[in-house]
């Protein structure tokens, strides 16, 4: 649905009505995290029938504040109940496959990473085998996950540098990582945050970017400042985790077209303009 348009509301059958009936129900994630379901989990929480409000889009009213301690605590009570054991999604053994697969998922999905990386380890099992190759002899092995000759550059220049300057280790600390080829802020925080557990920041990827946006923890547009407005109002303890949760809501649920509004246990706490069902006002700046 375009934003903006008035999200539709509920069925005068009864149909949606007898849907938010079902309980709330955590979403198990298997113990590898949910890598051996990829993109297909997670289940849905839904929420206890609500009357329904109305939902011409509109300002916030006065007084209301987004960013309040307990609204966003909520959201993250709600997400850790929903997605418990919310994990990164990308295969891998090591720091440095880490980095690989997630320079490899930029503009690619992780299932189409998942597929590619294992032949790829296979190969090439070290950091020093990759740091001895040329970027051109990569291009064949990750081509299916698109942009091959950028990604390919930036793995090979990427482990020369460790090899070079870091004794064929991955840095665990964000300067050392944002000076390796192709690393970024988004690969840095995935790298620290997952492999070896160190809360730097906040991973923000297209679904962090969007759902952020829609439940109004910022304004912004850039990925830079949304990972600060993050920062300020999330819980530095939370900040890997909130990433992951929010990833996988992205994928099951909070989906960029059409999100699953009825089946979300965000939805009374969200005033997104671009809901499909609401039971709360809506608010046009929330996208
Ligand atoms: S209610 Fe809809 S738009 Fe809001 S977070 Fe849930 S799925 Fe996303």
């Amino acid at each position: 649905m375009a934003r903006g348009v008035i999200p539709r509301q509920p069925a005068k059958t009864g149909r949606h009505e007898a849907a938010r009936k079902v309980e709330l129900r955590a979403a198990k994630l298997p113990r590898d995290g949910g890598r051996s379901q990829r993109n297909t989990l997670p289940v849905a929480a839904k929420p206890k029938a609500a009357p329904a409000a109305t939902t011409k889009p509109g300002k916030a009213p006065a007084g209301y504040n987004p960013l309040a301690p307990e609204r966003v605590s909520e959201i993250l009570k709600r997400l850790e109940a929903t997605y418990p054991g919310a994990t990164c999604a990308l295969h891998h053994h090591n720091a440095w496959e880490l980095v690989v697969a997630t320079i490899l998922s930029a503009q690619c999905t992780d299932v189409r990473v998942n597929l590619t990386t294992p032949e790829l380890f296979r190969k090439y099992p070290t950091v020093q085998d990759f740091a001895a190759l040329k970027p051109e002899a990569l291009e064949p092995d990750i081509k299916s996950t698109g942009f091959f000759r950028n990604k390919s550059k930036s793995i090979v220049g990427a482990a020369k540098k460790i090899v070079a300057d870091f004794g064929g280790q991955v840095p665990d600390n964000m300067d050392d990582l944002l000076s390796l080829p192709g690393v970024a802020r988004k690969t840095a925080n995935v790298v620290l945050g997952t492999w070896f557990h160190k809360n730097d920041g906040v991973v923000v990827d297209t679904h962090v970017h969007r759902i952020s946006r829609r439940l109004e923890l910022t304004q912004s547009d850039d990925p830079k400042n949304i990972e600060q407005d993050l920062m300020k109002v999330i819980p530095r303890d939370k900040w890997t985790l909130f990433s992951h949760e929010i990833i996988w809501h992205g994928r099951a649920l909070c989906v960029a077209r059409n999100p699953k509004c009825a089946d979300c246990p965000l939805e009374n706490l969200c005033h997104a303009a671009d809901k499909t069902w609401s039971t709360v006002d809506i608010h046009k700046n929330a996208k």
